[in-house]
């Protein structure tokens, strides 16, 4: 199918979403059924994407990164959840949360030392905010970092943490002036795996998105060097909010490469399987949801880009992450389900991608930022209502 948008396309991106696109069918597609039963994706294949640079991608070159921004990032991500929502959510979490907040918020020094091993894949990064009680509140946080000498002392908890079965590196946001209001006393810390203090616990069996890992993190008196605070004290919260404004693209871009996964299949199965002796694809029922199924995901596609586009030319985003993201995950939740409805009862069975891609396309409704809290970002902005 002809993308929408792909005709403006600069060069060096079709010829990077060619190679994300042959990456991915070799060495991703073929085994997304297996790491989604295992939950696990190969290491192999984890190093074989930092050597590609898409672990990479917002860190610019003289920090080992591949510095092509976000337009890059949603090319790519695109076509890795196209063969699998689970590695496409590892590299999503992994760029645009963790890569994200360290050149949003990181000092110099903070940059050299963690984004070079980020860049290369030598070491995968997590993010972690939510915590038990405070979710979409995230401003609500609860766990605490106290300056003692020369380290912050950190307590609390945090749940669903993507890639924390293997992060080296947590970006931890926790509170540091529990007198302020809500947001205005929270910072953010590097806490590199092996800090004493820090417990990893059992991966979560999950629905969909399995073969990426999500953990409950738990701090225990957990001794961070000082310098290791990122960005201002007790500003981290605005910190937080550029980076769900950026990561929100990647979360987008997902959506339309899932979307676009159960629409090929569709297409492909539509076409070869008959009933009352011709094609499903001769039916016009189901000639009518393949045409709405290609016009949402280019529609999809064209307000995730545009995001992505005002990104890289420096400008503010919010609105159209926040519409990118909402409009891509619940239209790619609708396309899977239509996707398994044209394969009839072979699209129930597990055998058959559309199933694993539907159950993806659901936590796309929910992570960095619910559907709920979406429309509010945008009702918010269209009204100029107090954040
Ligand atoms: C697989 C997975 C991976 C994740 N990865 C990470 C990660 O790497 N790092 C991280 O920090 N977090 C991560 N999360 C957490 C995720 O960001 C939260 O689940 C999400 O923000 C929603 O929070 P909650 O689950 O606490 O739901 P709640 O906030 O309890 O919301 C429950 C429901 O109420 C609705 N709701 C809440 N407030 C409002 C309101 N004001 N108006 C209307 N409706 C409202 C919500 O939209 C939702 O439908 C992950 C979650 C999952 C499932």
């Amino acid at each position: 199918m002809t993308n929408a948008m792909d005709y403006e396309l600069p060069e060096e991106m079709i010829m990077l979403r060619d190679m994300a696109r042959k990456f991915a069918a070799d060495r991703i597609g073929p085994n997304a059924r297996e790491w989604d039963r295992t939950g696990q994706i190969s290491p192999e294949v984890i190093k074989e994407l930092g050597e590609l640079g898409f672990l990479g991608v917002l860190a610019p070159e003289e920090l080992g990164g591949a510095g092509i921004g976000y337009l890059g990032m949603s090319v790519i991500i695109e076509e890795l959840a196209r063969q699998c929502g689970g590695t496409a959510l590892m590299v999503a979490a992994h760029n645009g949360l963790c890569c994200g907040h360290l050149l949003v918020g990181a000092n110099d020094a903070q940059k050299k030392k963690y984004l070079p091993p980020l860049a290369k894949g030598e070491m995968l990064g997590s993010w972690c905010l939510s915590e038990p009680n405070s979710g979409s509140d995230a401003a609500a946080l609860k766990t605490t970092a106290v300056l003692d000498g020369d380290s912050w002392v950190i307590n609390g908890s945090k749940i669903f943490i993507t890639n924390g079965a293997q992060a080296g590196v947590f970006i931890v946001h926790a509170r540091t002036d529990p007198e302020a209001s809500k947001a205005k006393g929270i910072s953010s810390f590097i806490v590199e795996r092996d800090t004493p203090g820090l417990e990893v616990g059992p991966k979560e069996d999950k629905m969909g998105m399995r073969a990426s890992s999500t953990v409950p993190l738990t701090f225990d008196d957990m001794r961070v060097p000082r310098e290791n605070l990122c960005g201002e004290l007790n500003k981290g919260f605005y910190d937080v909010m550029r980076v769900l404004e950026r990561g929100r693209i990647s979360i987008g871009t997902l959506s339309v490469g899932l979307a676009r996964g159960a629409f090929e299949e569709s297409v492909r199965y539509a076409t070869e399987r008959e009933q009352f002796g011709k094609p499903l694809a001769k039916m016009q029922a189901i000639q009518f949801k393949l045409a709405d199924m290609a016009m949402q995901i280019d529609a999809a596609r064209l307000l995730v880009r545009k995001s992505a586009t005002l990104q890289d030319a420096g400008k503010s985003s919010n609105l159209e992450s926040a519409m990118g993201k909402l409009y891509a995950s619940e239209m790619a939740t609708r396309v899977c389900l239509d996707a398994i409805q044209i394969h009839g009862g072979y699209g129930y069975m597990k055998d058959i991608p559309v199933e694993r891609l539907m159950r993806d396309a659901k936590l796309c409704e929910i992570g960095e930022g619910s559907s709920e809290i979406q429309r509010l970002v945008i009702a918010r902005q269209l009204l100029d209502l107090p954040k």
